[in-house]
């Protein structure tokens, strides 16, 4: 196997957010730096962040990022506290790239292209060298002089050996397997041979829509958008504790459910075991006594007309079909026929229309893999691996993951740089 003479100070395997922004760091710091990354280009998966737009990051204090993590808040407490939304956006500006902030604090590159993004960190990874259609396949370890922890030596990849001080995996998750990340640095960490072994938290898809069989019902509003509606996650149907909750904006799909809140509860639920229940409420802002009177209105006004008829200044109108089948009330039944009783029942439905969620959407398919590396076996402060002396885990690879907003890259380039600051002061 041929193999790279020169040995570098450091390796990072995958050149995306969080490798490339590793590399440019550490030539700033004077280190020598070889990216070996499986595509025949960088940051792939950065190309299509933020709809081609990359939401590089949230403007927002440190603490309130911190409550947009999902997994890993205590872990990256550290790593986001030293580098900060403030710093990215800093690193950015001074690359050339004028950024502008949207709603919700979100940070975009002026000219609304990721790809700006990505020729930004290109150029400030000049003087580092590039692999590119080479393949991380494993590590060679071999005991260390300086310290109890073994040691990596070379990385092994389809093309040639490498040589480093240190190594770098910053191989991504698994969802979007075709920007390639399929879960190689899950692979390379389990496979070294040690005697006690890295851990992986299963994967699992977050930040995605979820799947419902009532989806498969004929008058299920596929396509229908709704704003201003909250909705809960429960065990069971009994359950009057949620899971989880949010307000805001949500979508019917031919699979079952997706939109803004859906796939903040995506990625709230996704280690709980399914089938959960979802029950949405139309009216989050009116209590169920305030919607009654509200129903008695419409009804005195419409009193005439079928129930079909009767619910448009209440729902969207290809909604009305599909609340009116899930009461079984006759939807051509006259308004002032409707008895108290089927009037609780459209009151539960609008209050609490229930979905059995069957399974998050696949993985390949998820914004972010929740699950990776195990936390308690590297050290928040460094990234470094508790297992190896020269090893060290950042980005998506770990089991960290937030909701959306920037707060994924932001992880990325936080760890990216606790990395790298330990490695420069080794
Ligand atoms: C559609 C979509 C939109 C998103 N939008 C946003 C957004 O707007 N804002 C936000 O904050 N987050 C967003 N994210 C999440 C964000 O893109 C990721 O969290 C981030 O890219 C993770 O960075 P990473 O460096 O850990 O992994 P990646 O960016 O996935 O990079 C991993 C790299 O490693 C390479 N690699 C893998 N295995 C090997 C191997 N064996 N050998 C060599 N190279 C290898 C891959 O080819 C890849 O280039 C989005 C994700 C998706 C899928």
């Amino acid at each position: 196997m041929e193999s790279k003479n020169k040995k570098y100070s450091v390796c990072i395997i995958g050149g995306g957010a969080s490798g490339l922004f590793a590399a440019a760091n550490l030539l700033k710091k004077g280190l020598s730096v070889v990216v070996c990354e499986r595509n025949a280009k960088v940051g792939r998966k950065l190309y299509i962040t933020g709809k081609g737009r990359a939401n590089i990051t949230n403007a927002c204090p440190a603490n309130e990022f911190i409550e947009n993590v999902v997994n890993g808040k205590k872990f990256l407490r550290s790593a986001i506290y030293s580098f900060p939304p403030e710093k990215t956006e800093e690193f950015f500006e001074n690359a050339g790239v004028r950024l502008k902030t949207e709603r919700g604090n979100r940070v975009f590159p002026q000219s609304d292209k990721a790809a700006d993004i990505i020729d930004a960190l290109l150029k400030a990874c000049k003087g580092a060298d590039f692999l590119f259609e080479t393949r991380a396949l494993r590590f060679r370890i071999s005991e260390n002089e300086d310290s109890d922890l073994p040691k990596v030596i070379a990385l092994e990849t389809d093309k040639c050996d490498i040589f480093a001080d240190s190594y770098i995996i910053a191989t991504g998750g698994v969802s979007y397997p075709l920007t390639g990340s399929t879960g190689d640095g899950y692979r390379l960490t389990c496979e070294l041979p040690l005697i006690q072994k890295y851990e992986i938290v299963p994967p699992r898809a977050a930040l995605c829509p979820l799947l419902s069989k009532d989806s498969s019902a004929e008058l299920y509003p596929v396509g229908l958008s709704l704003k201003n509606v909250a909705c809960a996650v429960f065990k069971s149907e009994r359950d009057n504790k949620p899971v989880a909750r949010d307000e805001g904006e949500m979508l019917f799909t031919d699979k079952g459910v997706s939109g803004p809140i859906i796939l903040t509860l995506s990625s709230l639920i996704n280690r709980e075991a399914f089938p959960l229940v979802l029950s949405l409420d139309l009216k989050p802002a009116l209590t169920r006594e305030v919607l009654d009177a509200r129903l008695l209105r419409d009804f005195e006004l419409y009193k005439n007309k079928e129930l079909k008829n009767a619910l448009d200044d209440l729902l969207p109108r290809s909604l009305i079909p599909y609340l009116i089948f899930r009461t079984g009330i006759p939807p051509e039944k006259p308004v002032n026929s409707i008895t108290k009783e089927e009037r609780k029942k459209l009151l539960s439905a609008l209050k609490g229309l229930t979905f059995t969620i069957t399974s998050p959407a696949p993985l390949s398919e998820a914004i972010i893999t929740s699950g990776g590396i195990t936390l308690t076996q590297v050290d928040p402060k460094t990234m470094r691996g508790k297992l190896t002396d020269n090893l060290y885990f950042i980005g998506e690879v770990l089991d960290v993951d937030a909701l959306t907003g920037g707060f994924n890259l932001q992880i990325a380039f936080s760890t990216a740089v606790a990395a790298i600051t330990a490695i420069a002061q080794r």
